[in-house]
């Protein structure tokens, strides 16, 4: 008999006929009710048993978190919640739960706890919700991107450059790490290793989306990143998933014009598709709120913030525009800045980006025309000469959630500024090939996928919208 999941017997599945279905219980009350789940929804469904038709030993096995193959008649529902429910024939174990020992009881566990059992934790309401509502993220990105004309490419994860020169990268080598070997100058010879050079995880797929998109036009990776960040935040991992497009022929205008179409329309598509998780992840949230003073509540609720954002337009504003604002605003009535903005050109800490979006504007900005010097080597230098083709998008609750640039694509340009940052040009001569060859106008960014997705399910620690999440002296699963 082929099974069914919870899900089409709760919503498709017509009643009084035979069905079966696997799951985990959730919960089994008075020795008579299971609720059973399988991940393919929120809710239970809940199976009616007699239990004086079952073997005692059998019953004894069926605990919270034990998987069960239940087959029986799909009823309407007497009782109130669910419209239907089984009258269960049989049962079969497939593995039973030690109550004693099964971590995951009905009871509501913190998130804290959870992450300590990262393994188990999707078993629970807070965490299949945020899964499946990532689930659908990722597919709408693939989808938006699809229907736009991107081709889906694959930068490779061990690399020999450095995108961001921002040295947070993990160290990728086959040399024996306690006794490398050493070159003349008593430095480790990486020419003895696998890759014969030094290699790393990649921070950004860019600079080979670049070149991807210098042949195929437009271009989009999705793929794992990683930074050796050592620092304990709530928006940063080491290992995160970023979307990076990169698209030859735009300039930093059509750029952030895409980077606002695509997050809204990646967020409509779980507005469509993601209700009940939503409903429940903003009931969550709403309960969450309730033990905080009225003044740190927020406006909206989590559904009417996606929709917000959705619907309306990106407040887009130059750095040097955010700089006046930051000069003459406080935070609070008594309060400066922790950091307080007193010259152009010092970059904005979170504390600023905040304000601006959520005090200032109160909807994401997309801030644009940064100073050069805060800026990496391969953004397009304007015409003043100070400024670059950068722009960062801004959310509610997140901050920085997208930064992308239109590129430098002018070979002399480009060379003078590696020069300056005494970067050496062996370095990166494939990537100055680029400009040599057929160069045009082209942009893209990177988006943090975790912080889509925080925003997206309110949550308020990365760590709890990844599965496994890794930060420092955290690799345990
Ligand atoms: P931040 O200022 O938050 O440290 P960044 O400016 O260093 O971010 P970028 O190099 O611009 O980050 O990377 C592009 C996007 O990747 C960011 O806008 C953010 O959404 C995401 N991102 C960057 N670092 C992390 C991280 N450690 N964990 C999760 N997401 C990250
Ligand atoms: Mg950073
Ligand atoms: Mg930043
Ligand atoms: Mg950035």
């Amino acid at each position: 008999m082929k099974s069914s999941s919870v899900k089409e017997l709760l919503l498709t599945a017509p009643t009084l006929q035979e069905v079966q279905v696997n799951g985990w219980v959730k919960t089994f009350r008075s020795n008579r009710f299971i609720a059973l789940n399988d991940g393919s929804t929120l809710n239970n469904i809940q199976c009616v048993v007699d239990f004086e038709q079952f073997d005692e030993n059998l019953l004894k096995q069926i605990a919270t978190g034990a998987a069960l193959r239940v087959t029986g008649t799909l009823v309407e529902s007497q009782g109130r919640g669910q419209k239907v429910e089984i009258q269960v024939k049989e049962i079969f174990v497939h593995g039973g739960a030690d109550p004693e020992a099964y971590p995951i009881q009905p009871k509501k566990h913190s998130l804290e706890f959870l992450r300590e059992k990262a393994h188990l934790r999707v078993r629970t309401n807070t965490f299949s919700a945020v899964m499946r509502v990532r689930s659908a993220l990722a597919f709408a990105i693939h989808k938006y991107f699809n229907e736009n004309g991107f081709y889906y490419f694959h930068a490779p994860i061990i690399t020999g450059s450095d995108a961001e020169g921002a040295g947070e990268m993990f160290r990728v080598t086959t040399l024996d790490d306690k006794n490398p070997p050493l070159d003349e100058n008593g430095q480790v010879d990486f020419k003895e290793d696998f890759f014969g050079k030094e290699t790393n995880l990649t921070v950004s797929g860019q600079l080979e989306a670049e070149a991807y998109a210098m042949g195929l036009g437009k271009v989009y990776t999705f793929g794992p990143t990683f930074r050796a960040e050592n620092s304990n935040t709530s928006r940063h991992l080491a290992e995160f998933w970023m979307i990076e497009p990169e698209m030859a022929f735009y300039d930093l205008d059509a750029n952030m014009d895409l980077a606002e179409d695509f997050i809204k329309s990646v967020i409509h598509y779980i507005l469509e598709n993601c209700k009940e998780d939503l409903q429940f992840l903003e009931k969550r949230l709403l309960d969450e709120e309730k033990t905080k003073p009225q003044a740190e509540r927020s406006e909206m609720t989590l559904i009417e913030k996606l929709g917000f954002v959705a619907d309306n337009s990106f407040k887009r504003v130059t750095y040097t525009e955010a700089i006046a604002i930051l000069r003459n605003s406080k935070p609070n009535k008594k309060k400066r800045f922790q950091y307080p903005i007193d010259e152009w050109g010092a970059d904005l800490q979170s504390e600023h980006e905040r304000y601006l979006v959520e005090k200032h504007f109160k909807c994401p900005v997309i801030l644009f025309d940064y100073p050069a010097n805060i800026k990496a080597f391969y953004m397009r230098l304007n015409e003043d000469g100070k400024t670059v083709r950068a722009m960062d998008i801004l959310f509610p609750g997140i901050g920085e959630i997208v930064g992308g640039s239109q590129r430098e694509e002018r070979l002399d340009v480009l060379r003078e500024k590696i020069a300056a940052l005494d970067i050496d040009e062996k370095e990166l001569w494939w990537y100055l090939d680029l400009r040599k060859f057929g160069t045009a106008v082209h942009s893209g960014f990177g988006l943090g996928f975790e912080r889509l997705v925080l925003f997206a399910t309110g949550m308020g620690n990365i760590r709890d919208v990844i599965p496994f999440p890794r930060t420092p002296q955290n690799a345990e699963f």
